[in-house]
């Protein structure tokens, strides 16, 4: 019998929060992603939408952020599970030397005069933790590589079990960077994409660091993937504007990340 394996969408916005009448069907917080696999908990990003997440694990929780762009740091400081004495958390922050840069990277945002605490002394009293290229969290392997964003970004594969999950957000498409995202991606079940660009949207904010849906269904189709989440939802973009795009996408396994959803692999 397979394990449990399943991803919830606590917050599929990108860039900032948005939250309007307009953005109920897929939500206004920024990124955020909960993955339960057997009994531990990773979060991907902590985003504003982790501040709806549970404050108690069967195991300590673990979050992998992709950067440390403010829509995929800002819910961090209100997380509950950071506050459970003996729930030790840990966090990983990419692109840093060792633990104390990762330490001290996030102590620029969340310490006063911009956050009254450090994270670090919350009562569950989290590891900042720097990402490895390659680590394990119980039986979840994970898997780094940079993708194409400014002040950089981290492509991550989660594998459990015999299924996997690649979360590609705040990603760009250029030519080098694509085929290594095809083969990282290989034969995924579930691949989240950011699309937060219209087609005709897209070459005037060349350079932003997203990408649009048609080129999600591309990596879907060149690596294999099963199913397609496409996230980073722009804040201006309403509910009708998202659902008239899903609807002409009109591609099976293919659909917006709404926010509460979860995906069973
Ligand atoms: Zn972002
Ligand atoms: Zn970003």
């Amino acid at each position: 019998m397979k394990k449990d394996f399943q991803l919830t969408v606590l917050g599929a916005r990108g860039s900032m929060a948005a939250c309007r009448e307009e953005c109920g069907v897929f939500g206004g917080d920024t990124s955020c992603y909960m993955v339960r696999a057997g009994d531990e908990t990773i979060f991907l990003d902590g985003g504003s939408g982790i501040t709806s997440a549970p404050a108690r694990y069967p195991k300590p929780p673990v979050i992998l952020l992709s950067h440390l762009h403010l829509d995929h740091i800002m819910g961090l400081g209100m997380f509950t599970g950071f506050f459970v004495p003996g729930q030790q958390a840990r966090l990983y922050v990419p692109f840093c030397e060792d633990d104390e840069s990762a330490a001290n990277m996030m102590a620029r945002v969340f310490a006063p005069p911009f956050w009254p605490l450090k994270l670090s002394d919350l009562e569950g009293k989290p590891e900042i933790l720097a990402m490895p290229e390659r680590f394990s969290v119980g039986d979840i392997q994970i898997e780094t590589m940079e993708g194409n964003h400014p002040d950089r970004t981290m492509v991550l594969r989660l594998t459990f079990d015999g299924r996997s999950i690649v979360y590609a957000t705040d990603y760009e498409v250029d030519e080098p960077s694509f085929a290594r995202v095809v083969d990282f991606a290989a034969e995924a079940d579930l691949l989240l994409y950011d699309a937060q660009f219209s087609e005709e949207e897209y070459p005037s904010k060349r350079g932003f660091g997203h990408s649009t849906a048609i080129k999600g269904i591309e990596l879907m189709h060149r690596s294999g993937a099963d199913r397609l989440l496409l996230i980073h939802h722009a804040p201006a973009s309403p509910d009708r504007t998202l659902l008239k795009r899903e609807k002409m996408l009109n591609r099976r396994n293919v659909s917006y990340a709404r926010e509460g959803e979860t995906i069973i692999l």
